[in-house]
């Protein structure tokens, strides 16, 4: 096994190995051993989501010490290197899960990355004032949308009312819509601080902005069943949608946009199915198994998820890297 080696690799040349140690080594193979003979004959299998067959060699996932070749080529050929991410990799990036049960962790420079909106906007759609930030990829895939939405006849009235919120006014929006309508009111409609996915930078709320100055609640209906419809070719999913409310905790909101790219946006729009489940549905495809293809606007992409941080990365090409925000990350790799 290549345990000793490991142990060895670690410690260094010449140094003094005290016997304790080595002896929860020894401990450790006595439980693999056990562990191995278990499986040889039958025994319970790690569980696999989807009932799928298991990983083959036996890997495990949480980096706690099975020994994974460095490098490896997926089926499809690209090469990859084991590369530990760190922590924090599972609580970035856009395909982050966030609801009321998987809080969001702020990171420290998520300040410095969020960009103003009515700054950096195109002229074919309104926002609200200066207080409206977003991620830059999540700017400028809702300046493409809407310029879209424009050019195939679209008017000129969405409004952006709402993009990243700070914990504080997260829980200034609760307390307010609590005092208004109501604990019971509150608690469907608005998320608690920390449950909210404006956290991220990566969601707009659409209202609409007439050139008469008057203003209504944007439905996605009319004309703006275009934006519901395309929004997945730039990256967009309709967050909350009838039929997920308990999945999702929130009622239907037709204004709600969450930006998770676009292969992602595709195929979860392609299977019906909210963020909750797609995370989920993303585990039926490990590193050591079959990786999921997505045929999309911008192309085909391979992406294959791995719990922990210990991530088979392409040594070359175009790819992304996200956590999920629950247990692991997702590599999206464009192939064609
Ligand atoms: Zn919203």
């Amino acid at each position: 096994m290549n345990k000793h080696y490991r142990y060895r690799r670690r410690r260094g040349r010449g140094v003094y190995i005290s016997p304790l140690p080595l002896l929860a080594v020894g401990a450790l193979a006595v439980v693999l051993g056990v562990f191995l003979v278990s499986r040889a004959l039958g025994g319970a299998e790690p569980e696999s989501p989807d009932g799928a067959q298991p990983p083959e060699p036996p890997v495990s996932q949480d980096g706690g010490g099975a020994d994974r070749p460095r490098q490896l080529t997926t089926a499809s050929g690209i090469a990859c290197t084991l590369t530990e991410l760190g922590e924090e990799a599972v609580y970035t990036g856009d395909l982050i899960l966030v609801n009321n049960w998987t809080p969001f962790h702020f990171p420290a420079d998520q300040a410095s990355q969020l960009m103003c909106v009515l700054e950096n906007k195109s002229g074919s759609y309104y926002v609200r004032d200066a207080t409206v930030y977003l991620l830059p990829q999540a700017l400028d895939a809702l300046n493409r949308m809407l310029d879209d939405f424009q050019s195939q006849g679209g008017s000129k009235s969405v409004n952006v009312v709402a993009g990243h919120r700070t914990a504080e006014f997260q829980q200034h929006l609760f307390d307010q819509s609590v005092e208004r309508n109501g604990q019971e009111h509150a608690e469907k409609y608005v998320a608690k601080p920390g449950g909210s996915e404006h956290h991220t930078g990566l969601v707009v709320d659409f209202s609409l902005f007439y050139s008469d100055g008057s203003s209504a609640e944007y439905n996605g209906s009319g004309e703006y069943a275009w934006i519901n419809a395309n929004c997945r070719n730039y990256g967009y999913v309709v967050r909350y949608e009838t039929g997920k409310e308990a999945l999702t905790g929130i009622w239907d909101e037709p204004w709600h946009f969450r930006y998770i790219g676009v292969p992602h946006a595709a195929q979860a729009a392609e299977q019906g199915l909210c963020l909750e489940e797609y995370i989920d549905y993303l585990k039926q495809f490990p590193f050591e198994g079959e990786h999921l293809t997505i045929q999309c606007a911008e192309g085909t992409y391979e992406a294959w998820y791995t719990r922990g941080t210990e991530v088979y990365l392409p040594d070359s090409g175009e790819y992304a890297v996200s956590g999920n925000n629950v247990d692991g990350v997702i590599v999206t790799c464009k192939i064609g």
